[in-house]
Parts: structure tokens; sequence; C-alpha cells
């Protein structure tokens, strides 16, 4: 079966790399983008990767009612994925957010939604395999090491921090970790936010710095040992693997999900 694909954000660094995929993928089809600028113009005019005509489309609604997509993909930022996410999940387009920044109130709204209309949907903060796993593997060692602290590093462009991963790893760490006060309990910062932002007595720390893609190591802290957990991603295609298996999932799905988790083959 092929999928029908609509992309919002097709000039950004993520979008590029997953029309790249989406047009190198036999089942896939990718009948149309939304883009804020472009409206009425095609994919091929404005992106070199892409040699289609493909509709761009500046109204979400228009481009849903218009083209029908079976999967709706949104690379964009977090207030605009919410909009087009719920434009599409009321319209039963199955959806598929990498957009990080979603907040937990907006996540919430759009489980209702996909609920409410049967619909698949899939908000995945990392793409990449390897980051799933090492998030998974954080919740494993949580449970015997409760002194954790995140770095997570990402490339100067980025909006938001801490991290959608940063902040999904520490949901998952709370799934195992018992609650314990962490640190001095008398610490105090000489030079506001040195030890970090804070959730649920966790320390991230959020580094910003060209050259970076998107990397993060989790330090479990115990007697005479560590346990660091790390991973990096160089390069936007590591990500592709990922959106690809989210995008043949979220056909499958009548529910939100927040994870790939949710949908890899563990055992
Ligand atoms: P990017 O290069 O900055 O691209 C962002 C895209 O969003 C651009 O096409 C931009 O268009 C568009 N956009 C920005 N503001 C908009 C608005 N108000 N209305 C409509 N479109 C708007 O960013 P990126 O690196 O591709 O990342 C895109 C998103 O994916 C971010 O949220 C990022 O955190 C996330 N991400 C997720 C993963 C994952 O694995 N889940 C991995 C990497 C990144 P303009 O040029 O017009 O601004």
């Amino acid at each position: 079966m092929t999928i029908n694909i609509v992309l919002a954000g097709p000039r950004g660094r993520m979008g590029t790399e997953a029309i790249k995929m989406i047009t190198n993928e036999e089942k896939f089809n990718l009948v149309a983008c939304i883009d804020r600028k472009n409206d009425g113009k095609t994919l091929n005019e404005i992106n070199q990767v892409c040699d289609e005509a493909i509709p761009i489309f500046e109204n979400a609604t228009t481009c849903f009612k218009e083209i029908k997509p079976d999967v709706f993909i949104d690379l964009t930022i977090p207030d605009v994925g919410f909009k087009h996410t719920k434009l599409a999940l009321t319209q039963q387009v199955c959806s598929v957010v990498g957009t990080s920044g979603l907040s937990d109130e907006q996540i919430g709204e759009l489980a209702i939604i996909a609920e409410r209309n049967q619909t698949g949907c899939i908000i995945a903060p990392n793409f990449a395999l390897g980051a799933v796993l090492l998030m998974l593997f954080s919740k494993m060692a949580a449970k015997y090491f409760p002194d954790v602290e995140i770095i997570e590093k990402h490339h100067d462009q980025k909006i938001d921090a801490p991290s959608g991963t940063a902040l999904k790893t520490i949901d998952m760490i709370n799934q195992t970790r018992h609650k314990k006060q962490q640190g001095h309990p008398e610490e105090f910062e000489i030079l506001k936010g040195s030890r970090g932002g804070e959730v649920d007595g966790i320390r991230v720390h959020s580094m910003r710095l060209p050259g970076l893609v998107a990397h993060q190591e989790v330090v479990f802290g115990s007697k005479s040992q560590l346990l660091t957990l790390k991973h990096d991603s160089f390069h936007r295609e590591s990500f592709m693997d990922g959106l690809k298996l989210a995008i043949e999932k979220s056909v499958q799905l009548k529910k939100l999900v927040y994870g790939l988790e949710h949908v890899m083959e563990l055992d």
C-alpha cells in the first residue's frame, strides 16, 4: 500500500532530509507540502532536493481538504506544529509530529482529538533509534542508580530548551526511579543557572553551539562508580529510519502515542 504524505516545514533542515527519504521510498508518495511562504508554487521551484512539481499550500485546512493525505508530518515549530496537527487529526489524517517543544497540555489535547477521531498520531521527541534506546536503557538504570543528571547538546539554532528528548528521558527515568533528594541539601548557586534546569529533582544542562547536531549524555552516579549512557546524532540523516517507522506505524494506530518506543519491536 502506498502512503500519501503531506509535510509541513519543507525548507527546514529536517524537512529537507525528510523529503529526500520520502521521495526515495517506494511505498511513500509525497503529495503536498505546507509552507508559510510559497503558496501556489511547487516543491521543485523552492527546494533542490526534489525535482517533482509537488503543490505547496500555505493554508493547512485547504491542503488537508483538497489533498486528503494518509499521513501528515510536522517539522516546524511548537505552536505551528500543534495547530497543524490539530487540524489534521480533526480531518482524520494520521499524524507524525517531529517538532519538539509541544507542552503537556498541547499533547493532552491532541491525544483527546486523536481518540475522538480514531486517528493515529505519533509524537516523537527523537526519531533517532539510538536515542530511543538510550531513553529505555536510562529507565532500566534508574531503578538501581537514582542519582542522575542529563547533559544535552544541540546546534545553536534550536529555540527550545531543554530538548524534548531530555524531558522525555526524565519522564521515562521517573517510571523506575525512587524519588530522592540529590546533591547537598544546602547547595546554592553563586552564578544563577549553574546547576542547570530541574525536573522532579533531576538536573538538565543544555548546551547550544554551532557544529553540534543532537547529543545527549545521561550520567548516573553511585558509590565509587559512574554509569554514562551517551548518544550522538551527527547528521539529520540519523533521524530518518525512525521517521520512516513512525509513518508506517501511524496508519495502524487509532490513538496518540508519545515516543517511538511504543511502536518499536523491542523483544
Ligand atoms: P529549521 O531548519 O529551523 O526548520 C523549521 C521549519 O519550520 C522551517 O521550514 C521554517 O520556515 C518553519 N517555520 C518556522 N516558523 C514557522 C511559522 N511560524 N509558520 C510556519 N512555518 C514555520 O528546524 P529543523 O532543524 O528542521 O527542526 C524542525 C523541528 O524538528 C524543530 O522543532 C526541531 O526541534 C525538531 N527536530 C526533531 C527531531 C526529532 O527527531 N524528532 C530531530 C531534529 C529536530 P521559515 O524558514 O519560514 O521560518
